[in-house]
């Protein structure tokens, strides 16, 4: 025991300092989720993977659109971005304007600038206009002028719901995620965007088959999907024993958010 002890303790201090790594490229499939807006990531589409070790000798990737993903501080350069040497010109250039435009010094700039997107008044804009905000929200800008308004007016709501949390500190973040009995674990961003997607489109609620699981949600696409999508449950830990649970829905009604 002293032996496995002995051994056991470099390697998991190591394990403590590895860093995050970021990899890049096009889905391969269109079977991952983005866990910024939660939509499905098209095959072929440009996508960025957090890659943070995971609970056993594995690493753990989670992916997100490239506009779903703001540049992390602590990606400094782009040889440090695994598959970035890979890419086609278009699509090097594509994440290229991604590391320079939301790069060090970015982020009072991204507050402002997701403040101004808050602002926006859709009934006012002309379609040139919205197409415009559309496209810098990575948000497809297609469609008559009815549906392009509909994309603006989700666009500004959940700029506005962002631009609130984003003053927010971690613990607070999980105070409002535990008010709302959602899931609290990971990274700050995605505490961020699980505050975004439940002001915007309710709560996730408890699953209604095992009742401990809190339902995951895969959007069909980046708006227009209400909140709804395809429901599954993770299951749950109750004490240390894992309940599997494979409810799976296609409506479940969201519940109110509430503010702590
Ligand atoms: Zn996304
Ligand atoms: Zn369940």
């Amino acid at each position: 025991v002293a032996a496995r002890t002995a051994t056991a303790s470099p390697a998991s201090s190591s394990r403590a300092v590895v860093m995050t790594s970021y990899q890049v490229g096009p889905a391969a499939s269109n079977r991952a989720s983005c866990k910024g807006c939660k939509a499905k990531i098209d095959k072929g589409a440009l996508r960025v993977g957090t890659v943070t070790p995971g609970p056993g000798d594995y690493d753990v990737t989670s992916w997100r659109h490239l506009e779903c993903q703001k540049h992390p501080k602590n990606l400094t350069s782009l040889d440090e971005l695994a598959g970035f040497s890979g890419l086609d010109a278009v699509d090097k250039a594509k994440v290229e304007a991604w590391f320079n435009n939301s790069g060090v010094g970015a982020k009072k700039r991204s507050a402002d600038e997701v403040e101004s997107v808050a602002q926006l008044n859709p009934k006012k804009m002309k379609a040139a206009e919205m197409k415009k905000t559309l496209k810098a929200n990575g948000i497809d800008a297609t469609g008559s002028k009815d549906e392009l308004q509909g994309k603006v007016q989700e666009t500004v709501k959940r700029a506005a719901a962002e631009a609130h949390y984003m003053k927010m500190t971690v613990p607070q973040l999980k105070a409002v995620l535990e008010a709302n009995t959602q899931l609290k674990g990971g990274a700050k961003q995605e505490l961020l965007d699980r505050c975004v997607d439940g002001k915007v489109y309710g709560a996730l609620p408890r699953c209604p088959q095992c009742g401990g699981g809190v339902l995951r949600v895969v959007y069909p696409s980046q708006t227009g999907h209400g909140g709804q999508g395809k429901f599954s449950c993770p299951g749950y830990y109750d004490d240390d024993h894992f309940v599997r649970c494979n409810f799976k829905a296609e409506h479940v009604e969201r519940l109110p958010w509430v503010e702590p």
